[in-house]
Formats: C-alpha cells, sequence, structure tokens
C-alpha cells in the first residue's frame, strides 16, 4: 500500500455517491464550497444501478405488457401474441443505468467536484483516508456529509449461494422468467417484485407472515390492493409462518405453516423480503466518535447533522432513513446546511409509493393513525370507475381516499391507488406542506377530463359534495 504523505484538502467531503451523497455534492457546490465525493463502486449508488431504476423499468415493462389486453377494447387488433424477452429488457436496463450514471458523472464533473474512486474512512474528526488497490490518501475537510447507504438483506436464513433463492434487488438481475415465483413479505418492494412478474407471465404467490393479514397501508388502500391481486391471479397466504425454503434440482421447496394448516410448495423461484443494514462497519465511525444506534444506524437532526455537528448522514445510512425520496431530500439539506444555510428537512410528509398490480401512493397519516393520535377525522374515498377519464383508458381499477380533521378541515392524509395515483400525489403533498384545509383544494380549476378530478371530487366529498361520488 503506498501512503500519500500530503492530505488534500477541501471545504466538504461526501462519502457514498447514491441519491443522497451525489444531490448533497452537487448542492454544496452550487453554493461555491469546494467539494470531493468518494464512491467506492458505481456513481449512482444502490438507487440507480440495483433497485429504484431497475424495479420501475421492470414495473412500466409489465403495465405496458398488461395494456396490450386492453386494444381490443379501443379498435386495436393483431396484439394476441405479444410476450416479454428478459433478455433484452435487461439490455435495456443497461443501458438506461448507463445513461443516467453517466449523467450524473456529468454533473458532478459541471459542478467542479473532485470525484475520487475508492473507500473511505475517518482517520480523525478532521481527516478521511481512501483507500484504492494499493493507494492510501488523506483527504483535510471542514465538514463531511455520510451517504454510504445499506445493503439490503433478509430477516429469514436463507441457503445461501443459491441462484434460486432470491432476495433484496435480485430478481431484477434475472435473465430468464421463473415459471413460479414464490414471495415471502408484504412491503412495498416485494409487492411490485410480485406484480411486475405476474404481469409477464410468472405464477405469482404471495406469503404474509405470522403477524401480517394485510399490507403496511392505510387499511381502504390494503382492501382494494387485495382485491386487485386476486383479480391478477396472485395468490396470497395471510397469517403464515415460514418452516423453511429448501434449493433442490431444478426448484425450491418451500413448507409453511398458514391458518389453514401445513403446506409445501414447489417453486423455480423463492423471494424473501429485506430490510436495509447500514453501510456503517467499515467507516471506523468511532475515529470521529459519531454515535450510532444498536443495529449500526446514525441518528441525525432534522438539520441532518449526526452528535459531532461537522459531520452529517443522509439516506438509508440514518435512523431516519430507507427511501432514495429521503436520501435525496436529506442530501440537499446536508449540502445547504453544511455550506451555512439555515435549512431542516421535515420527517413526517414523506410519500411513499409502489407500482404493485396499479400504482399505489400515500402521505400523511393513514385513518388509522389519525385516530390513534386522537383525531376527529373525515373521511371520503372517490373510486375511479366514477371518473371519467378512467373511463376513457379502461382503466377503472382503485380509488383516491382523503382524510381530514373533522373540526378545522385541515387535510391530514391522501392515501390512493390506480392510474394516476403517483402523478398526484404531489398536490396532496403540498396541501399538507402548507397546512391546507379542504376549501383551499376545491376552489382551483382542474383539469377535464382527467384523473385530477378524482382527488377534487375525493376532497369535495368531505364536504358532502361531490357530484359523482355515489
Ligand atoms: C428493490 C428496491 C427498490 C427500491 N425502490 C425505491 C423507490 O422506488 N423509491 C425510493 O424512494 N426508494 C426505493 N428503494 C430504496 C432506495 O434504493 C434507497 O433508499 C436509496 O438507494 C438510498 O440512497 P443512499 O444514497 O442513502 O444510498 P445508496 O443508494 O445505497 O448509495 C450509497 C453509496 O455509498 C457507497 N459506499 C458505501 N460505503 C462506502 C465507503 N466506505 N466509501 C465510499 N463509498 C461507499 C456505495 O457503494 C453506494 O454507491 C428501493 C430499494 C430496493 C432494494
Amino acid at each position: 500500500m503506498v501512503v500519500g504523505d500530503f492530505a488534500h484538502e477541501k471545504d466538504i467531503l461526501v462519502i457514498g455517491g447514491g441519491p443522497g451523497g451525489y444531490h448533497a455534492a452537487i448542492r454544496a457546490a452550487q453554493l461555491g464550497k469546494e467539494v470531493a465525493l468518494i464512491e467506492r463502486k458505481r456513481i449512482g449508488g444502490t438507487c440507480l444501478n440495483e433497485s429504484c431504476i431497475p424495479s420501475k423499468l421492470f414495473a412500466n415493462a409489465g403495465a405496458t405488457l398488461q395494456s396490450a389486453h386492453k386494444f381490443e377494447t379501443f379498435g386495436i387488433t393483431g396484439s394476441s401474441s405479444l410476450s416479454l424477452d428478459l433478455s433484452k429488457l435487461q439490455h435495456q436496463k443497461s443501458e438506461l443505468i448507463h445513461a443516467l450514471t453517466q449523467g450524473v458523472e456529468a454533473l458532478l464533473k459541471k459542478h467542479k467536484i473532485e470525484r475520487v474512486q475508492g473507500s473511505a474512512s475517518f482517520i480523525s474528526d478532521s481527516e478521511i483516508g481512501v483507500e484504492e488497490q494499493e493507494r492510501f490518501e488523506k483527504y483535510k475537510f471542514e465538514k463531511a456529509i455520510i451517504a454510504t447507504g445499506a445493503v439490503y438483506q433478509p430477516d429469514t436464513n436463507l441457503p445461501s449461494g443459491e441462484a434460486r433463492v432470491l432476495t433484496g434487488a435480485d430478481p431484477y438481475e434475472l435473465e430468464e422468467l421463473p415459471e413460479h415465483l414464490v414471495l415471502y413479505g408484504s412491503d412495498y418492494i416485494t409487492l411490485e417484485i410480485a406484480a411486475s412478474f405476474s404481469k409477464f407471465g410468472t405464477k405469482v404467490t404471495l406469503i404474509l407472515d405470522e403477524e401480517k393479514e394485510s399490507f403496511p397501508f392505510d387499511q381502504t388502500l390494503n382492501r382494494e390492493l387485495m382485491r386487485l391481486l386476486k383479480k391478477q391471479q396472485i395468490n396470497v397466504y395471510k397469517k403464515t409462518k415460514l418452516l423453511h425454503a429448501l434449493p433442490k434440482d431444478d426448484m425450491v421447496e418451500i413448507s409453511l405453516v398458514s391458518p389453514k394448516g401445513e403446506t409445501t410448495l414447489e417453486a423455480s423461484h423463492f423471494y424473501a423480503m429485506a430490510q436495509p443494514q447500514p453501510n456503517t462497519k467499515s467507516l471506523r465511525l468511532e475515529a470521529a466518535s459519531i454515535e450510532t444506534t444498536s443495529a449500526g444506524f446514525i441518528p441525525i437532526t432534522t438539520t441532518t447533522q449526526t452528535n459531532n455537528p461537522r459531520i452529517y448522514a443522509v439516506g438509508d445510512v440514518t435512523a431516519s432513513g430507507g427511501l432514495a425520496v429521503e436520501a435525496i431530500k436529506q442530501g440537499k439539506v446536508a449540502g445547504e446546511h453544511a455550506a451555512g444555510e439555515n435549512s431542516e428537512w421535515d420527517p413526517d410528509i414523506c410519500p411513499v409509493i409502489a407500482h404493485t398490480v396499479k400504482p399505489l401512493a400515500s402521505v400523511g397519516l393513514t385513518e388509522e393513525e389519525a385516530l390513534h393520535e386522537g383525531y376527529e377525522v373525515s373521511t371520503n374515498q372517490f373510486p375511479l370507475a366514477s371518473n371519467g377519464y378512467a373511463g376513457i383508458t379502461a382503466d377503472k381499477d382503485g380509488m383516491v381516499k382523503v382524510i381530514s380533521e373533522k373540526e378545522t378541515d385541515v387535510l391530514l392524509g391522501y392515501h390512493a391507488i390506480g392510474t394516476g395515483s403517483v402523478e398526484l400525489i404531489s398536490t396532496a403533498i403540498q396541501a399538507l406542506e402548507m397546512g391546507g384545509r379542504i376549501e383551499d383544494m376545491i376552489y382551483p380549476y382542474y383539469p377535464h377530463p382527467s384523473i385530477n378530478e378524482a382527488w377534487l371530487e375525493a376532497t369535495e366529498g368531505l364536504l358532502g359534495k361531490a357530484v359523482h361520488g355515489m
């Protein structure tokens, strides 16, 4: 190993080139700081290379293939033999990732951010060492931002090194379509995988663990999602204990106990839900006296500072992360605050989206959470079946649900499933941020005909004024 004998000096050092890290670096550079970004693998992190982008590409391919079933409705013929070539989709994935990561590299260059390849660890609370093959360089910093993300590992004990046993983002690496995919989990990641592969033509079975009868969303959404999974012919086992998943010659034997008794399933592939485990072990955080939780996550303030105010942390590595949308927001806040601006992030109004059988979007309090917090609530749901544009697209499954505080009419939550639900959520996020009342939401014009009108009528319905609601 060759040790650099003098330290490079930077205003701000960012460790990790995922969405948290590169947003932090660019924002700090926009504000005039000299920044270096250290990445040990590929720029873009888990998000661009393995998870968010591949999963949404697959979801879109599934939705596109499924939309072919509607062609006849619109008088379009000749689409009966369409099918998916997974290797071509993988090729498209590689091209897309290449284009996006090259785009991020170009942005870093444009903002004169020094791009350092290597693995970083703290030497002290003002120095970081970067190791790449035989080289070891020292960097001195005024401030540092840790954005090293997490690895997604299953809760369940799984046989390792088995090509048919999958977790995390593994399904998005497959080159051949599974015949029968059995998934154990209920989070948005598992639901997206189940939906995409089912739309591709794979037989899909979903197992919800012993504690779970349903999904982690608002109850009304959960019920509609369960109905849509059944309509998609995805078999769901509720409250089920997994006994084992044993790879055999060309299949996996899955043994489980559901409320209906013990069952054995044979699948071509088995997937187990994963949880993020923080990438903190190799950082030598103790050299900078940075505290972690017992699981290794870094606690942060609303300004994204760690217990050492000159060192920030953002994204999956923190005790307040788990989604790229949070990593991006926290990254910008860290970049701004480290550059001297007054900047904070609000943990409460974070949208969750999932491209399940139909897209799903949720922000603010669920009805159950609002009641639990002591609110007296008004709720209303508007079915897409009553929306004119949903009829035009022949895509009428789903609904928009809104929750407000009874006494003040202030919006508390938005939960929707069905076409347009992800696009609509931004209006709800803004309304929640501004403490919007129902009258603020129903006053403006809404384009006609459009799915936007489902949001309008869901909110109008809270005052008993929805024209098309039943
Ligand atoms: C299948 C799947 C689908 C998902 N879909 C979505 C979605 O649709 N929307 C959403 O909001 N979230 C989604 N997520 C979550 C999302 O991927 C993460 O929240 C996001 O990637 C976190 O960003 P980050 O910048 O904190 O970390 P990462 O993206 O993990 O980036 C961290 C980077 O740091 C680098 N690094 C680590 N240690 C070091 C070191 N010592 N030195 C130098 N570099 C280092 C790593 O190589 C990596 O490139 C999904 C996750 C999965 C598994």
